[in-house]
């Protein structure tokens, strides 16, 4: 018996890191799970993967978003995943990177809440699980000016959403990662020019004395998604190896 026998999940971003990871555990769990991104070849990887059910979504077009919606009828979780980083002080943003950064990171799910919660609410509730970070509300940290706007703006939805519909059976919290080891993490540490002082520095920032694993962040969205936690709505879930303590 998996925790998620019988539920059908949706993930966006599903392709690499940890939607990736966080799309296996759900699986594992017994869950069918609709693993969501742009990129389709990685998403081919998952085929074959038992439960999961791959479809291309670009998170910033109503187009594919509204296709999905015209495909499934029951969801239970919704993991709003998709976020992509922005490098930069203000001074250092453009316009045209502050549009993108709301579009692919809170406006995506705006979109895709819009799209399933009635869904949800048909069938009795729900729970959606959104993707905020450190680098928010919670902690100022340099050269995330246009990201942490974003991601603060997430923990304000989570907070909106819970409350809108708490009554109606639907749960929503966000989880706030410090750092983990995913491929734009390692993309980012490779720009730096110095890898090895960069991995050394992201570990420090993290007085546990490690980044955390994809696998990590998953164990958690799981939980959030399953009756384990059905007292819990409305939160931003640090899981930041006490980054910002
Ligand atoms: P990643 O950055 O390695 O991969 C991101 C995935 O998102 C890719 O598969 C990419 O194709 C997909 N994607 C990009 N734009 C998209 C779009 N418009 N529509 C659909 N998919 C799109 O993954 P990650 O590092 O695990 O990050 C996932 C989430 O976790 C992001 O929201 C990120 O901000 C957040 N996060 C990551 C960290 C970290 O240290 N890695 C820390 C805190 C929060």
């Amino acid at each position: 018996m998996g925790r998620m026998d019988g539920k059908v999940v949706i993930v966006t971003a599903g392709a690499q890191g940890i939607g990736r990871t966080t799309v296996e555990a759900f699986a594992k769990e017994g869950a069918t799970v609709y693993a969501t991104d742009i990129n389709v070849e990685k998403l081919n990887e998952l085929n074959g993967v038992k439960g999961v059910i791959t479809r291309k979504l670009d998170v910033t077009s109503n187009e594919d978003v509204n296709a999905l919606a015209k495909e499934i009828d029951t969801v239970h979780v919704l993991f709003n995943c998709a976020g992509w980083v922005f490098n930069g002080t203000l001074l250092e943003t453009q316009e045209s990177d502050w549009d993108l950064s709301f579009d692919i990171n809170i406006k995506s799910m705006f979109r895709m809440c819009k799209a399933f919660i009635p869904k949800m609410l048909a069938n009795g509730g729900g729970n959606i699980i959104n993707m905020s970070s450190a680098a928010s509300s919670i902690k100022g940290v340099p050269n995330r000016c246009a990201y942490s706007a974003t991601k603060a703006s997430v923990i304000g939805l989570t907070k909106a959403i819970a409350a809108d519909y708490i009554k109606k059976g639907i749960r929503c919290n966000c989880v706030c990662p410090g750092t983990v080891d995913t491929p734009s993490l390692r993309d980012r540490i490779r720009a730096t020019g110095d890898e090895e002082k960069a991995v050394a520095d992201f570990i420090a920032r993290q007085p546990t004395g490690e980044l955390a694993k994809a696998d990590d962040i998953a164990n958690l969205i799981v939980f959030l998604a399953s009756d384990e936690s059905k007292l819990i709505s409305g939160t931003e879930v640090k899981i930041d190896g006490g980054w910002t303590l």
